[in-house]
């Protein structure tokens, strides 16, 4: 399996480790030929990106494509922050980035879990209580996400928000967005791998690298991919590129 990409890494502007460079060199030594930065969104609750580190990130990002040869986008890994498909990244940086990717996580500034508790607390923190009810309630607030946003990847999906990931992944098929196959959750697609196949989409590599040695880097992946006789070509990253959605001006309208 010889990978070509990898479209989840974290820098110091979020809570990873190491700045951009530092990654692209890693990922140039491992011969990848492109990677896409993807820190977190703007409510993560104390490491977060902001539109000014944003946009120092996009002249980072520039300078070591151009240092190391490899093809570096900017991306945003986003939060869903309430059942209408809320965000916590704000129009004008979408408008900016060239990956919007998208997930779950329950450590977020308060202002975002006042706004929304009902989503959050019991996702995060609640449980599995009402399996069914919050079953139901997460795939609409996914399903809304995809409606409402430019989104290119949804990420390690099925990890503490529990959702019919069948009925996710036919959206997601419908509307050309990608599927994390995510090195660090891969275990959260073990439970919904069959309606995942059959949904008809297309999946991605993501490291969810926060350490500069763990880009590139998909040992849990491969296995995951070998178990479920995954066909190569269906993946993005093992040679085959993504193609992300155009997002300049864009602006929600709900
Ligand atoms: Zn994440
Ligand atoms: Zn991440």
């Amino acid at each position: 399996m010889k990978i070509t990409g990898d479209y989840h890494i974290h820098t110091s502007a979020s809570d990873g480790r190491g700045g951009v460079l530092d990654k692209a060199r890693a990922a140039a030594a491992l011969g990848l030929e492109e990677i896409a930065i993807a820190d977190h969104g703007c409510g993560s609750f104390l490491f977060h990106q902001t539109e000014k580190k944003f946009a120092a990130q996009q002249r980072e990002i520039a300078a070591a494509a151009s240092e190391c040869g490899v093809r570096v986008l900017s991306g945003i890994e986003a939060s869903i922050t309430g059942e209408e498909g809320e965000t916590d990244v704000p129009d004008s940086v979408i408008a900016k980035c060239d990956v919007l990717t998208v997930g779950f996580h329950r450590f977020l500034q308060p202002r975002f879990i006042l706004a929304s508790p009902r989503f959050l607390l019991v996702n995060g923190w609640g449980g599995e209580r009402a399996r069914e009810k919050l079953v139901a309630f997460n795939t609409r607030a996914w399903l809304a996400v995809l409606e409402r946003y430019p989104v290119d990847v949804l990420c390690h999906i099925g990890h503490r928000a529990l959702v019919d990931a069948g009925a996710v992944c036919r959206a997601a098929a419908e509307r050309g967005v990608y599927v994390e196959l995510n090195e660090k959750h891969i275990d959260a697609l073990e439970g919904c791998v069959e309606e995942v196949l059959a949904s008809g989409v297309e999946f991605i590599l993501g490291s969810d690298a926060h350490s500069t040695d763990k880009v590139g880097r998909f040992d849990a992946v491969a296995a995951f991919i070998r178990r479920h006789g995954i066909a190569e070509n269906r993946i993005c990253g093992i040679g085959r590129k993504p193609v992300f959605h155009d997002k300049k001006g864009f602006k929600h309208t709900k």
